[in-house]
């Protein structure tokens, strides 16, 4: 199966389900600007900003929550 994998950023890069070979890589993709490579590679489609902390969230599954704050985004 394959493993959930979000990313959020606000003024550190938060990681869930990234190796931390795979984390480098992206901070480096994200960070030169190149953020639709890194989408494209981890398949990470799914976005949006926490409406409680203000993090930019991406996931490649339906996100739940925000792994900055903990918000939950269901209910
Ligand atoms: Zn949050």
């Amino acid at each position: 199966m394959n493993e959930r994998k979000i990313v959020a950023r606000r003024s550190n890069y938060h990681f869930e389900g990234f190796s931390e070979t795979e984390a480098e890589e992206l901070i480096k993709l994200w960070e030169e600007g190149h953020f639709q490579e890194a989408q494209k590679k981890w398949d990470l489609f799914n976005w949006d900003s926490c409406p409680t902390c203000g993090a930019f969230i991406v996931s490649n599954r339906r996100i739940t929550g925000c792994i900055v704050c903990n918000h939950s985004f269901i209910g």
